[in-house]
């Protein structure tokens, strides 16, 4: 780029000197043309007067020819003829004559040699000389003698001095024209000079800097193009020009199917955050160069966003082979990494959707490929989909909800609901589960399972988690108001909620502003939480709040990799085994020995259990048997609106005091 603009600046001081030089030379030409212009006129003038005095000489000859005539008429007239006319005759002819001579005079004679000049006054002399003696003869003198004298003076002396001056004005005219043609030969060659000169010291840099100029533009705006088009750390093309790529591949080759693979890498935010960004960037380019070495020549890959990569595939002639391109694609992501903090392997999720489908531009072939990754991330189809229309009509679906759900949260129309957990030995109330639910106006009450990942995908994570929060320690309150005692209400927690910097803030403000203690509240967790996104800040989130002395329960326990590490790192006071260790839990010896096992291992580390869905009274017996500290599930009560559970509460009082009072006297 610096080369480029240096040629420029060389451009342009070359052409500033050359201007100057060539404006100099015009200038120089322009004298030189005009002095050579002055001459060549000056010697058009003279030929001008040359040929006048031509034409004089040769009528003052024909004239002194016939003035010849006349004399020797008038000479022969003395021997008796009639004199009288001859003599009138010869007097005009003589004025004629001496009036032509003046004319000669003036056209230039002072031009002509001085021996024709002197010679052509004196013979002139001698002739007028003569003619007055034809006219008026003296005695003795034989008129015929000076008629006879008056025709030599006039054949040989007046002619031959003429023909001298004609010579002497043949001689000129030739002259003049050399000198025309002289000065005509240097104009051309001055010209061709200074077409030459102002070719190289004005044209020519003139159109080097010109063609250079452009030659630079050219290349900048190629540049600019480039980058416009391409990302800066694979040097692959990006998501503009990819859909460019893809339309132009479509109107070339018509009614030919291609297929579009939109390629997601898994784990790409835990290599950033764990072994810096120099290691993500190694991990993308190394993903470039993987995908680009094994697609064929009318392909392409693309980098599209942060850790997502679109593939042209137009080797493949069916669905059935893009899935296969595609699970190959998958298989290359998948071999093992060389970073700089060591060896990684990194998983990929693909979505691809081939063109016979009705698609026929690159955005709605790029929106399917979307919606089948969409389904590989989200759906239980596996790590690489390809697209069918059942998955549109979904999103369709999800499209319409989400923009309802927008809407829903503004009318308040997500409520929780409330789970009671019983404790195991005495049957009292130990807390309540807030469980969100949507009020749906034409779809009725709807479970968190279908809508709440699309509210997190939407960012609505932050806004829903503050309503649930704010109405579980409103119904908190509502317990206590209604005299109830309640250990504390708990709220769950998702990895898009923890990954809020200010979650812990915004948690211990909600209280403050209620003057309500820490232990009113709890917090479930999955474990996975932790391990799925190896997330240092949710991590942190939930010990500052465990610090600050709230309750941290591990959800779901069991599922994940149960593991006293995680009960370590979250400071967690109690685990949740999941619910499918507890379904059937009275039928089968295994869920019973790894329950059992969980229960010792939390007894051993001093934490408390809770046995989540406990459906049936033989296996609320079971988990109870096991030393479950508290129990949760249909089997005690479903989850139910702040209202109900006053009442349920109320209810539950009563029964269970006399089932307490019954189990003493038995
Ligand atoms: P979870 O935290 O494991 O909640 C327990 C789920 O099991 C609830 O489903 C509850 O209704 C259901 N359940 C309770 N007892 C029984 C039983 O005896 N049998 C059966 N079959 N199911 C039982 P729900 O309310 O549909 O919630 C599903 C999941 O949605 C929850 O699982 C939790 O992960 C999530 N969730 C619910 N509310 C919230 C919320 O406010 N915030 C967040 N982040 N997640 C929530
Ligand atoms: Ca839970
Ligand atoms: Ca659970």
């Amino acid at each position: 780029m610096s080369r480029s603009i240096g040629k420029v600046w060389l451009g342009e001081q070359i052409s500033r000197r050359a201007t100057v030089l060539g404006a100099a030379g015009i200038i120089i030409i322009l004298v030189l043309t005009g002095v050579k212009v002055v001459a060549v006129l000056d010697q058009l003038n003279r030929i001008d007067r040359i040929s006048t005095q031509q034409i004089l000489i040769e009528r003052q000859m024909s004239d002194l020819h016939a003035y010849g005539m006349i004399a020797q008429r008038l000479s022969a007239a003395s021997h008796g003829a009639d004199r009288g006319a001859l003599v009138q005759e010869l007097d005009s002819a003589t004025a004629a004559l001496a009036a032509r001579h003046q004319l000669l005079d003036n056209s230039g004679i002072a031009e002509a040699p001085q021996a024709v000049a002197a010679s052509l006054e004196y013979n002139f002399a001698k002739l007028l000389a003569l003619a007055a003696l034809i006219r008026d003869p003296i005695l003795g003198q034989p008129s015929m003698d000076i008629a006879e004298q008056t025709r030599v003076l006039i054949d040989s002396n007046l002619r031959g001095t003429m023909d001298n001056w004609t010579n002497a004005l043949l001689r000129d005219a030739k002259s003049a024209r050399d000198q025309i043609k002289i000065a005509l030969g240097l104009s051309s060659i001055i010209m061709l000079t200074a077409i030459l000169l102002s070719w190289l010291f004005v044209l020519r840099p003139l159109s080097r800097t010109v063609v250079d100029g452009t030659h630079h533009a050219r290349a900048l705006e190629d540049a600019l193009k480039h980058t416009a088009g391409h990302d800066r750390l694979t040097g692959l093309p990006n998501r503009t020009r990819a859909a460019e790529l893809i339309d132009h591949q479509i109107s070339r080759r018509r009614k030919v199917s291609v297929g579009v693979i939109h390629l997601n890498l898994c784990q790409f935010r835990t290599i950033n955050e764990e072994m810096g960004h120099e290691a993500g960037d190694q991990v993308l380019i190394e993903t470039a160069h993987r995908l680009s070495a094994i697609i064929g020549e009318r392909e392409f890959v693309a980098r599209i966003g942060g850790d997502e990569f679109l593939i042209l595939a137009d080797s493949v002639t069916c669905a059935e082979d893009l899935a296969v391109k595609a699970a190959d694609l998958r298989r290359t992501v998948r071999e093992v990494y060389d970073l700089p903090g060591g060896q990684r392997l990194i998983d990929c999720v693909i979505g691809a959707v081939w063109s016979a489908n009705g698609t026929t531009d690159a955005e709605s072939l790029s929106v399917r490929a979307d919606i089948a990754l969409h389904a590989a991330v989200n759906g239980d189809g596996g790590p690489v989909r390809l697209f069918t229309h059942a998955m549109l009509e979904e999103f369709t679906l999800r499209d319409a909800l989400g923009r309802e759900l927008r809407q829903a949260l503004e009318k308040g129309e997500l409520v929780a609901f409330f789970q009671p957990q019983i404790r195991a030995d005495n049957g009292e109330v130990s807390g309540f589960e807030a469980l969100i639910r949507w009020r749906h106006p034409t779809r009725g009450l709807l479970a968190p399972g279908l809508f709440l990942q699309l509210a997190e995908e939407m960012g609505l994570a932050d806004q829903i988690g503050a309503t649930v929060l704010d109405q579980a320690l409103d119904a908190w309150q509502g317990w206590a108001a209604a005299g109830f005692t309640v250990p504390h209400v708990a709220v769950n927690y998702s990895a898009a909620q923890l990954a809020d910097t200010m979650l812990a803030d915004r948690i211990k403000w909600a209280l403050e502003r209620r003057n309500l203690l820490p232990e009113c509240l709890a917090l479930e967790v999955v474990e996975t939480v932790a391990v799925e996104n190896d997330n240092a800040l949710a991590v942190r989130t939930i010990r500052s709040l465990a610090a600050a002395g709230f309750s941290i329960e591990l959800d779901d326990f069991g599922t994940g990799h149960a593991s006293i590490a995680n009960i370590h790192r979250f400071c967690a006071c109690r685990i949740k085994i999941d619910r499918s260790f507890v379904t059937n839990i009275d039928q089968r010896e295994d869920l019973s020995a790894m329950a059992d096992a969980m229960v010792r291992m939390a007894s051993a580390l001093g934490v408390d259990t809770i046995a989540e869905g406990v459906e049936t009274a033989e296996e609320r017996a079971k988990v109870i048997a096991l030393g479950c500290h508290s129990l949760q599930g249909y089997n005690i009560a479903r989850p139910m609106a702040f209202e109900d559970s006053v009442l349920w509460l109320t209810e539950h009082r009563v029964l269970n005091h006399s089932r307490m009072r019954a189990r003493r006297v038995v």
